[in-house]
């Protein structure tokens, strides 16, 4: 684009990676604060609003988790996100508890071909050329011709 420049012509795909383009990385801060507003700041609690009463509360009743660490149970975390309990019995709804992990590959086959489920790894499928390139917009910009090579 140029200055002056009221339209960009894009097919598709051209405007799905520029917006992609635009999408920040996982985790990353796109607003900064700085002075009394920074997070770590020595003030930031006089000056930030409190939360509501209610929402305090729900955070307070929520569980630690019960290892030290940042880490949670896998149980814990299904909990927390699916709001259901992996470790409550569907017969009795007694509790259960974990008690093998099997990692061998060979109990785990016969595992999976006693419940009848498959054990092999599905074949992947053939892949595909890049999709950049089928950009008609693109392909005149590097000046790639019809470009029928990747059609
Ligand atoms: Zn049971």
């Amino acid at each position: 684009m140029t200055v002056g420049c009221r339209s960009v012509e894009l097919d598709p795909l051209s405007l799905v990676a520029r917006l992609a383009a635009a999408v920040p990385p996982p985790r990353f801060h796109t607003v900064k604060y700085a002075g009394v507003l920074a997070s770590a700041h020595r003030w930031r609690a006089r000056i930030a609003p409190q939360k509501p009463a209610d929402q305090a509360d729900a955070e307070d009743a929520e569980p630690k988790p019960k290892r030290r660490g940042a880490r949670r149970l896998w149980a814990e975390l299904l909990a927390r996100t699916f709001a259901i309990d992996v470790l409550a019995c569907p017969k009795c709804s007694g509790r259960m508890k974990l008690v093998a992990l099997v990692t061998d590959p060979k109990s785990v086959r016969a595992y999976l071909r006693g419940i009848g489920e498959p054990c092999d790894v599905p074949e992947r499928s053939p892949s595909r050329g890049p999709p950049y390139w089928k950009s008609t917009v693109l392909r005149r910009k590097a000046g790639g011709g019809s470009g029928d090579a990747w059609a």
